[in-house]
């Protein structure tokens, strides 16, 4: 495949919008994995979304065996509404540059690694039986995948993951955890100009709790919070009775999840006569870099030799994946092996072509390594 019909191919993925509250375009895109295997000695297995969110789609193929299997997982859901690849971001080629919503994380790292789990599955060269998981809804914490995700973690060797790569390449072998919190306030409202005396600002009581809460960050350790959506009030002129906002909290340790879980939903109130309620917790628990981890690398760092890549690894990452859960179960899981490139999450998204056709060689050297 030369690289032009591999970016053509991968257009066709980024041209079909898919934001993961739009179950018929995310459902859209298990269509185009299903077409693409039909015919091959894969097994698909759909199942369908809950709760307003897309489908899964399951690939099993490679050797039955009973060994435990080495796992792709690979989410088709992006954070780029409908409408934004003919507005803000359309999908072209300038140079090296494929652009488009949701090419870098993770539509190009799902293509690739699907082309290779075909490869694989071709050539019955898998020495273990291999699976795949098409997701619909990691970039909103994998509420309706997480269950599957981690069982099949648990049947098997090795997890890897196509979230992008990092800067010239590097994967993907310790992440964050992280905690999400929704915090709600109520106080009293009065007329803020007759009767300011009477009012209980839940506005004035959500600023103290901020303030404590982004107090809480603490770069040595590894620990940050921040407060990035508020809201409340009715009008200038009343004291506001509601008022919300929402906590993104992020650990390096087990423990210190815990320990920061602990700290924010134990908040008491500054002003005794507004009420506070906080829910949520650690949603991705942190995945660290254990000896498995560092043994599956080395295994990812001679398949990456023979193919003439100098493979690295970058430092612990501060954004979660769907690594995270796998990892966290003790599950040998390498990540970052998706597409190279630059935006995730902006309008300036793009794949480089140049790094699709090694890192999909990288992907079906270690289906057929590990
Ligand atoms: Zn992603």
């Amino acid at each position: 495949m030369t690289h032009a019909d591999a970016a053509a191919a991968l257009s066709v993925w980024v041209a079909l919008e898919s934001p993961t509250s739009h179950p018929a375009g995310v459902n859209g895109m298990m269509d185009l994995v299903a077409k693409e295997v039909a015919g091959l000695p894969i097994a698909v297995e759909r199942i369908a979304g809950r709760d307003g969110l897309g489908d899964m789609v399951m690939l099993r193929a490679g050797l039955d065996n009973g060994q435990p299997a080495v796992a792709v997982m690979s989410h088709l859901d992006t954070v780029h509404p409908v409408g934004t690849s003919s507005k803000d971001l359309p999908v072209r080629i300038e140079g090296d540059r494929l652009y488009g919503p949701g090419v870098y994380d993770m539509k190009g790292g799902a293509w690739l690694a699907l082309q290779a789990f075909k490869d694989v599955a071709r050539a019955g060269s898998a020495k273990r039986p291999m699976m795949f998981l098409f997701t619909p809804d990691e970039e909103i914490g994998s509420p309706t995948s997480r269950g599957l995700i981690e069982e099949i973690g648990r049947g098997s060797a090795a997890v890897l993951v196509t979230e992008p790569a990092r800067q010239g390449g590097r994967i993907v072998t310790a992440r964050k955890g992280v905690g999400r919190f929704e915090v709600r306030l109520e106080g009293r409202p009065a007329h803020s100009g007759s009767r300011h005396a009477d009012g209980r600002s839940a506005i004035r009581e959500a600023a103290h709790q901020i303030l404590a809460i982004e107090a809480m960050t603490d770069y040595a350790r590894g620990i940050t919070t921040s407060v990035a959506l508020i809201g409340g009030g009715t009008a200038a002129n009343v004291i506001p009775q509601h008022a919300w906002f929402s906590v993104d909290c992020r650990v390096t340790t087990l423990a210190d999840g815990a320990m920061m879980e602990q700290r924010i939903l134990g908040l008491k109130a500054h002003d005794p006569e507004v009420t506070i309620r906080i829910t949520g917790g650690m949603n991705r628990p942190p995945y660290e870099k254990s000896a498995a981890v560092a043994e599956l690398f080395e295994t990812a760092r001679d398949v990456a030799a023979g193919i003439g890549l100098d493979l690295q690894d970058c430092p612990m990452t501060g954004g979660g994946s769907d690594g995270n859960f796998t990892a966290a179960l003790g599950v040998p899981t390498l990540d970052g092996l998706g597409i190279d490139g630059d935006g995730a999450h902006t309008l300036q998204e793009y794949a480089l072509i140049s790094s699709i056709a090694p890192r999909r060689a990288l992907m079906k050297g270690l289906l057929e390594t590990i």
